[in-house]
């Protein structure tokens, strides 16, 4: 059985920071659900210690399309020409904006160029990558879905990390503004906003497994368990899915349970 029950045969989805993590996981439900994906990552290799394969070989090997495409998400015109090369594919039908970057640092030891390389990545990321999926959907007159990976730390601030969640809040009002925007061209743009998640991101996996287990968070995880890539994908499917049409401007949280006290 694959990893989710949604189809998306004939469609094109383009997927950044695809090669690891919750881009991975993403991509290879994307492959499963019978799409054509187009990794977007500045890497084609993944860093999790259990993946030895690129992302878009697996989906490959499994029957389904899939191509890498090496961008840096912080280049307009990088994310410009995937845009363009998914063409080749009928158009890119669904759009994940999900690469990220994380720093941490307190208010005064962060410098200029580590701010500005967060927010190149992750916040100029997902605006150009929103812009230049919506204007070739607007183009195609066929409308389409934007989805992008926020955070928790979009609307919850933990100690020394500015310049991330900072990152974080302005992807939710992105997926805000561009929802509103975008509504009478026929695309649908939302978020997800993953808690504490095993991968290689920020403080690494195993890190990340060990102080959830030791209870040394900010607050505990009602779930009681760090979450996986494979527990994004499932709702990144959804809101990019039929099922979710009438949903837009909205960030699910998928964290466990982690924001809501
Ligand atoms: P990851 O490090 O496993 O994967 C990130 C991917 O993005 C990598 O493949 C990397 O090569 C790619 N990338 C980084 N900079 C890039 C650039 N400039 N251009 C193109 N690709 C680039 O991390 P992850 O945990 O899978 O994180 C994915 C997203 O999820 C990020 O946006 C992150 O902020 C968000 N997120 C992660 C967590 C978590 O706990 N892991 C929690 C909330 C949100």
């Amino acid at each position: 059985m694959g990893r989710t029950s949604f189809d998306f045969e004939g469609e094109t989805v383009i997927v950044t920071g695809g090669s690891s993590g919750i881009g991975r996981a993403i991509a290879l439900a994307f492959g499963d659900a019978g799409a054509t994906v187009l990794n977007a990552d500045i890497d084609p290799d993944p860093k999790d210690a259990d993946a030895d394969r690129p992302t878009h070989e697996v989906i490959g090997a499994e029957g389904g399309t899939a191509e890498y495409a090496e961008t840096d998400v912080s280049e307009p015109d990088a994310i410009a020409s995937v845009v363009k090369a998914a063409r080749e594919y009928g158009g890119v039908d669904v759009m994940v904006n999900n690469a990220g970057w994380f720093t941490r640092g307190d208010l005064f030891s962060v410098d200029r160029d580590t701010f500005e390389k967060i927010h190149g990545t992750n916040t100029n990321g997902v605006f150009f990558g929103t812009q230049a999926a919506a204007a070739d959907m607007r183009d195609r007159g066929e409308g389409g879905v934007i989805v992008n990976t926020a955070s928790i730390s979009s609307t919850h601030a933990q100690a020394d990390q500015i310049p991330y969640d900072s990152t974080k809040g302005a992807i939710r009002m992105i997926t805000r503004g561009a929802a509103l925007e975008l509504a009478d061209h026929g695309v649908r743009v939302n978020a997800v906003a993953p808690g504490h998640i095993a991968t290689e991101f920020g403080a690494g996996a195993d890190e990340k497994e060990e102080s959830v287990a030791a209870g040394d968070l900010t607050k505990p995880i009602p779930l009681d368990r760090p979450g996986y890539p494979e527990d994004i994908a499932p709702t990144v499917l959804f809101l990019a899915s039929e099922q979710a049409d009438y949903v837009t401007g909205e960030m699910v949280y998928v964290d466990g349970g982690w924001q809501t006290f």
